[in-house]
């Protein structure tokens, strides 16, 4: 995959309600994660998320399906670079690369 690369984007927030990760990015694409997906793609060494190479939207149904409910995650952006999510788990290994976050779920028209 060629790298691109992706600004940050404007607006990041969770919906614990929904179990849902909102990222809106500058150029108007808007990516929506399940929580438990965004967890199992955790891209530390430790979890090996990279084997994880897209998350598909979640539908209406997702939530009943997620095996894991978590609640009191902490998003923070680190720097330029990318998130740092805390999960309930304790577990903050690795840092969501803004363009590995944008291909985990692309726009119809990004560069594959
Ligand atoms: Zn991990």
């Amino acid at each position: 995959m060629p790298s691109m690369t992706v600004p940050p984007p404007d607006r990041v927030s969770v919906d614990v309600k929904m179990q849902r990760l909102n990222i809106e990015w500058s150029d108007g694409h808007v990516s929506v994660f399940p929580l438990d997906a965004l967890r199992q793609a955790c891209p530390c060494a430790e979890c090996q998320g990279d084997d994880v190479e897209r998350i598909t939207k979640p539908g209406v149904f997702h939530i009943f399906r997620q095996k894991n409910r978590w609640q009191n995650l902490t998003v923070e952006t680190a720097g330029s670079v990318g998130l740092r999510i805390t999960w309930d788990d304790g577990h903050s290994g690795g840092i969501y690369r803004w363009d590995r976050l944008r291909s985990l779920q692309p726009a119809d028209d990004d560069p594959t």
